[in-house]
């Protein structure tokens, strides 16, 4: 099964995702933890064009074309390659993340869904996780660990935050089925359970 874990900066994907691999190599599942941008050899080198430099280094068109090519090698090389031996897949942030990002710009849903059928043959997930975090929790995150440093998460202003939450919350509107939302708020614990149970469909 190909699972993947989306939604803003600060709702805790990349722990969350260690957490419910752990649980699922508890059920005795091979489980392979991966990431996006990046994930395979040549993946991980777009991965450095992208998020080095300025954050205008890139034009959107450009930018959603990098994120298309990195996840075509991605799911080539890695993915495919493991769903083929039986393995589960982890990812922490797919398509869904270029559809809220990428998105949102100069292209809209339909051209980077356009990009992934060319890239990828429009593969899709088993089922998507967007974590969530309740108005305001994200910033309250982002000041504790950066210790009171800002309303700015990443660098970027709440109206942006909110605009990326406002496009997954459309995308799992659209697609009930493979989208579960998840409150990432509370213990870690908690959030790994949710996570477990909103995946008992599918696990053998
Ligand atoms: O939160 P995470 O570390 O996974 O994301 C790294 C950065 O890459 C975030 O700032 C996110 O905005 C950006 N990103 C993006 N488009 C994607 C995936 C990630 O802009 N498709």
């Amino acid at each position: 099964r190909f699972i993947t874990l989306e939604g803003g900066e600060g709702a805790g994907k990349s722990t969350q995702l260690k957490a419910l691999a752990a649980a699922l190599r508890g059920r005795g599942l091979d489980v392979v933890e991966t990431r996006e941008p990046g994930g395979s050899e040549g993946a991980e080198a777009i991965r450095a064009l992208l998020l080095t430099g300025e954050a205008d280094r890139w034009n959107p068109r450009a930018e959603a074309l990098l994120f298309a090519a990195a996840r075509s090698d991605h799911v080539d090389k890695t993915i495919r390659p493991a769903l083929e031996r039986g393995a589960w897949v982890l990812s922490d942030r797919f398509l869904d993340s270029s559809r809220a990002y990428q998105g949102m710009g100069d292209l809209g849903d339909a051209d980077i869904l356009t990009l992934h059928q060319i890239g990828s043959g429009g593969f899709a997930p088993d089922r998507s996780f967007f974590l969530f975090l309740p108005d305001g929790e994200a910033e309250r995150r982002a000041h504790d660990r950066d210790g009171g440093a800002a309303d700015r998460i990443g660098g970027r202003d709440p109206a942006f935050h909110r605009a990326v939450a406002d496009r997954f919350a459309r995308i799992a509107a659209q697609e009930p089925d493979r989208v579960r939302s998840i409150d990432a708020s509370g213990e870690r614990a908690e959030v790994t359970a949710r996570l477990m149970e909103a995946l008992d469909d599918l696990l053998p």
